[in-house]
């Protein structure tokens, strides 16, 4: 096993005390690091935005939570560009989601509608910006972000998105939670330089076309590393030869992801006329920017006051929920760099 592996390998551990955090997504950490790393790579013209965009990184996993009050929260999360006739150039469908649905025989619920979700996002923090109401611009910008990032997940990008057609059921939170969270450090993630995106749309369905083509890649790893396990998928074996094969590919995806929100950010901060960028808010509401639900169902209807502290301590669930995952990892890692020290050095 290379060093560097065995390092990557010194999470596993960790897999065993895994919080579950929001699902359906890469994790939440992985969605906070995708925040973290695309909030400090914007152009340096837009310096300002490195502060203002630290309150942004936690919300990049509030739209997972609107799921749960909101019924067409769902579909935002993904597009499978798989239900539709092969030779569908998704580059030149219509930006605006009523006509591409018009020129695609697909149910949106179905096929999913991120990136028009995106699109529609993406208007609403540059319109946001230019009026200078930068809290709905974090907002939006905050929300945008969770599904550039979900569209980086190659099985948010397939109609076998969870190995449900290939008896692989399960292989969806397999590869984007328990092995990312386990292996996956922020360390890795390389940006390439923010740039401004003439035409966002057609771009963004790029990024879904590289996605979907990595779909069958990690489908097939899973496959691979259940042999080697003997078909033990809750093994660590199954675990290691799965980031042996998938881990530069999910490395390459979030840090893509990182590049490619700043420039949607850049993109939003040009068209609105470069506006000056105010001090950063101490944090974002939690409520859904589509239907203005909470991220708890049961502050529903309630008192305003009620609702509130139920939402806070819901919000304090989830950063301690983070953060105790991000702790055992650390400290899951110490361990096992001591035992394997020990092993090396002998009796
Ligand atoms: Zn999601």
């Amino acid at each position: 096993m290379r060093p560097a592996f065995r390092r990557r390998a010194a999470g596993l551990a960790a897999l065993l005390f895994a919080l579950p955090l929001a699902a359906g997504a890469w994790s939440g950490v992985q969605h906070i690091q995708i925040n973290k790393a695309a909030g400090r790579n914007v152009p340096d013209e837009m310096a300002a935005f490195r502060d203002f965009a630290r309150p942004m990184a936690l919300p990049g996993i509030y739209p997972d939570l609107w799921k749960e009050s909101d019924p067409d929260e769902g579909p935002r999360h993904y597009f499978e560009p798989d239900r539709l006739p092969p030779d569908t150039d998704v580059r030149a469908l219509s930006p605006v989601q009523i006509e591409a649905f018009l020129q695609m025989d697909a149910v949106p619920a179905e096929i999913g509608i991120a990136p028009w979700t995106i699109v529609e996002l993406l208007a609403q923090t540059t319109d946001a910006m230019r009026a200078t109401n930068w809290l709905w611009a974090a907002q939006c910008g905050a929300a945008l972000s969770h599904y550039v990032a979900d569209l980086h997940m190659p099985l948010h990008c397939t109609r076998n998105f969870n190995g449900q057609e290939t008896w692989q059921v399960g292989v969806h939170a397999r590869i984007e939670s328990d092995m990312t969270k386990a292996f996956f450090h922020a360390d890795a993630i390389q940006p390439g330089p923010a740039v401004y995106l003439e035409n966002p749309f057609r771009e963004i369905m790029g990024w879904v076309e590289r996605s979907a083509a990595l779909a069958p890649v990690l489908l097939r790893a899973d496959l691979i590393a259940k042999r080697a396990a003997n078909g033990r998928i809750d093994s660590e074996t199954y675990y290691l030869r799965l980031w042996e094969l998938t881990g530069d590919h999910v490395t390459a995806q979030i840090s893509a992801a990182a590049t490619h929100l700043s420039s949607l950010w850049y993109t939003a901060w040009v068209d609105a006329g470069k506006p000056a960028i105010p001090a950063p808010f101490d944090e974002l509401p939690t409520f859904s920017v589509h239907s203005g639900v909470g991220i708890d169902p049961a502050s529903e209807g309630g008192p305003v006051g009620a609702s509130r502290s139920r939402q806070n301590h819901r919000y304090d669930t989830i950063i301690w929920g983070v953060m105790g995952g991000l702790a055992l990892v650390v400290v899951a890692s110490s361990l096992w760099r001591g035992a394997q020290e020990r092993k090396a050095k002998g009796p």
